[in-house]
């Protein structure tokens, strides 16, 4: 097994090849009410809970005859574009009792929505934190089972990571998910064909805030600030180690984001 900073190496090439690529169009769920990014405007409003489950893709306009196809890509996306500054937060590894409810805690305070990419093995025994990331808004991505680089597995052994964490999603959240991320960004062929036949869009990150190396609240908080740009995808952990500077920093680059005008949104499939 790997180190995660050498896999994580072993995986650079893959993601820099694909670097000039992957921008997601049309994507930024506003809320359901169409807030705005007005600074300081979206924080600490009461709503309940339940208006933010994401809603079937089949509750809006015509029945959907077929479901629908994923296109398989060649490289993952990396960023989003939409309306105005718009950034993505996405938190990885997890579920992780000790980290993820206080990442909850500070999304919800500015009303928030962001992503977490979790691993089956983690989620299974977490359930509820799924289940709340659903309630409350956030999407709920497929990170595979035990964090493997998949690039060195079978075709079967991926689809095996990836199948039994949409598994438990699903039982979690009542839906499968439509998001996944491979572990160290080491994507392949078979990755993006076995995601798609599983309905996923891979997304990957703009900005690594690199707090897995646990390099200080400081540094984690000034490495958003000045990653901070339209369409940047954030990535951050929420497990695979003491987290307590994501969680801290969280809640101060939060903040700074929405008072610079940033829109921090999850992004939609209903495109294309
Ligand atoms: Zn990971």
């Amino acid at each position: 097994m790997l180190t995660r900073r050498a896999a994580l190496l072993a995986g650079a090439g893959a993601v820099g090849a694909a670097a000039t690529a992957g921008v997601l169009t049309a994507v930024t769920g506003h809320g359901p009410a169409g807030s705005t990014p007005a600074a300081g405007a979206q924080a600490r409003r009461p709503r309940s809970a339940s208006a933010y489950r994401l809603q079937p893709l089949t509750g809006y306009g015509p029945p959907h005859a077929a479901p629908r196809r994923t296109l398989v890509r060649r490289e993952p996306l990396l960023r989003v574009s939409g309306r105005g500054r718009t950034m993505v937060l996405t938190f990885d590894d997890g579920p992780d009792p000790r980290y993820t409810p206080d990442i909850l805690d500070t999304l919800a305070e500015y009303d928030v929505r962001a992503m977490f990419f979790v691993c089956g093995e983690m989620a299974a025994g977490s359930k509820e934190l799924l289940a709340r990331m659903a309630d409350e808004g956030h999407v709920v991505g497929n990170h595979t089972w035990s964090h493997p680089l998949l690039t060195r597995l079978t075709r079967r052994q991926i689809r095996s990571q990836l199948e039994r964490t949409s598994d438990v999603i699903e039982d979690a959240c009542g839906e499968r998910p439509e998001w996944f991320r491979a572990p160290y960004g080491a994507w392949n062929r078979a990755t993006f064909q076995i995601g798609a036949e599983l309905g996923m869009e891979p997304l990957a990150w703009t900005l690594d805030t690199l707090d897995w190396t646990t390099p200080g609240t400081r540094s984690i908080v000034q490495r958003v600030e000045n990653g901070a740009a339209p369409g940047v995808v954030v990535l951050s952990h929420d497990a695979g180690g003491d987290r307590t500077q994501s969680v801290r920093a969280l809640r101060r680059y939060l903040p700074e984001l929405l008072d610079s005008g940033y829109h921090v949104t999850v992004p939609r499939r209903d495109y294309a």
